[in-house]
């Protein structure tokens, strides 16, 4: 009888062990999955959260749209509670930018050594770099959490076509691959500068940067597309701001959509024989008119410093870099 008893504790014993070998217990997958469900209960981070939106005498610069979307100046936001949001609900970012011909040598190392130090400081980063001659790719020493990807797209003889070509190129490594890889995408021209924190505070569904020309100005002073036969056509009297398209981003289903959308209608145009007289500026801003961004960034995050500073520019997080064009030889 005893020997009975022994052998079915040794058969216990036995099985316990064999599933421990398969599963073996663990104090960290405990934790993690305790920390998932504790997670998947905190509530979602609110816009009054981080968001100061209350103007004070001293600012001129409007802190919200006319439909509520959030415009973000220095001193809107809460650097501290977006980071420990962040921090509990880690994101991926990717930086989109292409450099063809003349614009590797002379604006991708400034560029991506400025990227490296400012954009997204202590978030998971992937550089996505388009250029058409591996061989002048600058050697970049990245921090830690960044990636650098590096793509060829072939040389379009007009810059026109260079600059008009992004949204297809975009949209195809979105549904590629990208959209598997990061969690919100920043597209960005490469001739640019960033010179301070670039941060948190920009990240939301769809993004587009305010410009520094025209942030001022009334919507029937802005250069938008007025040639009915284009797809950017948009009427004297409609519109809401003048999107600079140097900068634009959103999720990565946000970004898809707008380049998809700017895509299609840049080469409908083309079919027709019509170029809109700022090429894919002129399309996104179209883009933004039609489906109305859901967070504008202020000149601040896109300034020319060739422009007089008002006192509504306190900290300029990235510029425009200079243009010689006898250098760049982009006029063909
Ligand atoms: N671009 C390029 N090579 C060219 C022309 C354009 O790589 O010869 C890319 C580059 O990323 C650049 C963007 O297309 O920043 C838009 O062109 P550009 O900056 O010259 O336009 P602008 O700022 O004058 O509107
Ligand atoms: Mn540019």
């Amino acid at each position: 009888m005893r020997y009975k008893v022994l052998i079915l504790l040794l058969l216990v014993l036995m099985s316990l062990y064999a599933q421990y070998r398969e599963y073996p217990f663990s104090l960290k997958k405990l934790q993690m999955t305790y920390q998932c469900w504790s997670l998947k209960n905190q509530p979602e981070l609110q816009l009054s959260d981080w968001f100061n939106a209350t103007m004070d005498s001293t600012r001129m610069g409007l802190r919200a749209t006319n439909w509520s979307a959030p415009i973000v100046w220095t001193g809107t936001y809460n650097e501290l509670v977006l980071a420990n949001y962040y921090e509990k609900h880690p994101v991926a970012v990717g930086l989109i930018v292409f450099a063809v011909g003349s614009y590797i040598w002379y604006y991708l190392g400034r560029f991506l050594e400025s990227a490296n130090m400012f954009f997204m400081v202590n978030q998971k980063v992937i550089i996505y770099v388009m250029l058409d001659d591996f061989s002048s790719m600058p050697w970049i020493d990245l921090s830690r959490h960044r990636t650098l990807k590096i793509f060829r797209v072939k040389q379009e003889r007009r810059w026109q076509d260079i600059s008009m070509m992004r949204m297809k190129i975009i949209s195809e490594h979105i549904t590629d691959h990208i959209q598997y890889e990061v969690d919100y995408i920043f597209c960005m021209d490469v001739d640019q500068i960033f010179k301070a924190k670039y941060g948190l505070e920009t990240l939301g569904d769809s993004v587009a940067q305010l410009h520094t020309y025209w942030y001022k100005e009334s919507p029937n002073k802005v250069p938008y597309e007025r040639n009915e036969a284009s797809e950017a056509y948009i009427a004297v009297g409609e519109g809401d701001f003048y999107y600079h398209a140097a900068v634009f981003g959103g999720t990565t289903t946000q970004v898809l959509k707008i380049t998809q959308d700017c895509a299609r209608a840049i080469m409908k145009d083309k079919k027709n024989n019509i170029e809109a007289v700022w090429h894919d500026e002129s399309h996104l801003n179209k883009y933004f008119f039609l489906h109305r961004p859901t967070k504008l960034l202020s000149p601040e995050y896109c300034w020319d410093l060739g422009q007089n500073k008002t006192p509504d520019i306190k900290s300029v997080k990235l510029i425009w870099n200079y243009k010689n064009y006898n250098l760049l030889r982009r006029h063909l």
